[in-house]
């Protein structure tokens, strides 16, 4: 008798009997596991010297453009460095004409 091999001790859920026959598909979108985004975006990341420059470049130029922005936070995943958004502080207006 030929031995089989039956997935005991095993969860059989949906997926179990969806792929049972054919492998699994991979993802549609792979995220990155500390901030979620894309892994096949390519963002600009702080811990890199040449993307900090632009990153630097570009707040340079807002602030130079706009005059009612204090100044401007490149926030940054903590764990991977990818630039998530910039957060400008504008200047409270109300203060200056005390
Ligand atoms: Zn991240």
């Amino acid at each position: 008798m030929p031995k089989f091999k039956a997935k005991t001790n095993k969860p059989l859920d949906r997926d179990y009997f969806k792929y049972r026959d054919r492998p699994k598909k991979k993802e549609d979108v792979q995220l990155t596991p500390c901030c979620g985004i894309d892994v096949d975006h390519i963002d600009l990341n702080v811990k890199n010297k040449e993307d900090w420059e632009i990153i630097e470049d570009h707040i340079e130029e807002k602030l130079r453009m706009y005059s009612d922005t204090e100044s401007i936070i490149p926030v940054s995943c903590k764990k991977c460095g990818r630039l998530l958004t910039y957060s400008s502080k504008l200047i409270n207006k109300k203060s200056l004409w005390r």
